[in-house]
């Protein structure tokens, strides 16, 4: 009994500790210039309340039809599920969408919850444009450019015989765990309830691919950009499809870099998960260029 003030104080510190570390995220987001006079990168530190920021799993499937774009999500998955799992005790709302395979999830209550969010209406009118089983967002000329790398050939970066397309995925891989208040879905509408009910205006964006799917479905950056939301991509926490072998000829996690310096100039800053976890940024195995990935 003698120690029961001790054990109610330290209750106490934890439970301020915790209150206060879920109040407030601090990132540092960097950004491109469009000067070509003042080319340097700007960083800027902001900082996000956790309450009111989601974060968007895009397309971490179980399977795909690139034998070495599959690996790296097997790689990734882990790190992303510890990622994941601070920023919901940071209480980051956490939306699943593994694109075009949300029906396996039909009787979970994640789905439910993105299905009966209340329906909200969006400041303009979300993408209907049909791609890959979702509505899909194109490259917007008024505003970007065309994107620095050629993934005209799908982007299958394995040496040798190519990987041949084919729907590979029948749901999100199996290491980031969906629990409990967490939201599952791929569309645009729903994603938008589930923020406006919460009354969330930051969104990050991870996952795959960085130049197809985490810039062009319903949920993710361009549209959530065009919405109004404060947009920031968490860059060691992504891949591209890209062919080393196309323009501009660099090894393929360079042209990731580029593909995130693109977003940066021309749709939203990004960061690393270092700003979230306090560990280290989370690198590929296969990536031995010298520099370390910024
Ligand atoms: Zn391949």
């Amino acid at each position: 009994m003698r120690n029961l003030p001790i054990s109610l104080f330290a209750i106490a510190l934890v439970s301020i500790t915790t209150s206060s570390w879920a109040e407030s995220l601090k990132l540092n987001l960097r950004s491109q210039s469009k000067n070509p006079a003042n080319p340097e990168a700007n960083i800027k530190r902001v900082i996000w309340e956790s309450g009111k920021t989601a974060l968007i799993i895009c397309d971490m499937w179980d399977d795909h039809w690139c034998k070495s774009a599959a690996s790296r999500v097997v790689e990734m998955a882990p790190v992303l599920n510890d990622i994941v799992k601070t920023a919901r005790a940071k209480g980051i709302f956490i939306i699943h969408a593994p694109s075009s395979v949300v029906d396996f999830y039909n009787d979970t209550s994640q789905r439910k919850l993105a299905q009966k969010s209340p329906f909200a209406k969006a400041p303009i009118k979300l993408s209907t444009s049909p791609r890959w089983g979702t509505a899909w967002c194109w490259t917007d000329g008024k505003r970007e450019g065309v994107l620095p790398i050629d993934d005209s050939d799908m982007g299958c970066s394995c040496k040798g015989k190519k990987c041949e397309i084919r729907e590979a995925w029948k749901r999100q891989n199996k290491l980031i765990e969906i629990a409990a208040g967490d939201a599952l879905t791929d569309n645009g509408q729903e994603t938008y309830n589930l923020l406006a009910e919460r009354k969330i205006d930051n969104v990050i964006l991870c996952g795959v691919h960085l130049n197809m799917c985490v810039l062009g479905r319903p949920f993710a950056i361009r549209q959530m950009v065009k919405v109004g939301k404060n947009v920031a991509l968490m860059r060691d926490m992504t891949d591209t499809m890209y062919n080393p072998e196309r323009p501009p000829g660099v090894d393929h996690f360079t042209g990731t870099d580029l593909v995130v310096k693109h977003i940066e100039k021309f749709w939203c800053p990004s960061f690393n998960s270092t700003d979230i976890t306090g560990k280290k940024a989370f690198r590929f195995t296969e990536d031995k260029r010298k520099k370390s990935r910024e």
